[in-house]
């Protein structure tokens, strides 16, 4: 379930007005410039990381790209980022599948959408999706193995 990861992907969503999907990723780009981030693309990096006030991101496929920030943007407003545990980690993810495919929103789609064509709605490989739906239904004490 991931309570906290999920009110707060809420909340942002309805705080930036997004209702575009998927969610373009200048609009997520502009969430994390807003909290005084800046963002450099390296190519030649393997996993995105933060240094300082800067988010440090790949060059990924648009699918990646899109989820690799949202991870960040979890973490940006869910942590404090001198503490990286495994749980921190599973809480951005959770974060990031709650901001591509909304609460609500994927739970209706999820009843008339295949896998397929959610992961095209909402941008994101289909595995992820499925996690995404996982989520829905995933006990609390076995939640942290979703991610
Ligand atoms: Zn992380």
């Amino acid at each position: 379930m991931f309570k906290f990861s999920k009110k707060c992907a809420y909340n942002t969503l309805k705080a930036n007005n997004i209702s575009e999907f998927p969610i373009p990723i200048y609009a997520i780009e502009q969430i994390i410039i807003d909290h005084d981030f800046d963002i450099v693309i390296i190519p030649t990096l393997r996993k995105s990381c933060v240094f300082d006030q800067t988010l440090f991101v790949a060059n990924l496929p648009d699918t990646e790209f899109r989820i690799s920030l949202a991870h960040e943007l979890g973490h940006i407003l869910l942590h404090d980022f001198f503490i990286h545990s495994s749980r921190s980690e599973a809480q951005a993810n959770a974060f990031a599948a709650y901001f591509l495919m909304p609460p609500g929103m994927f739970e209706k789609d999820l009843e008339q959408l295949n896998e397929w064509e959610l992961s095209e709605k909402y941008g994101v490989p289909v595995e992820y999706v499925i996690k995404r739906a996982a989520l829905i239904t995933e006990p609390r004490n076995k939640e942290m193995r979703l991610f």
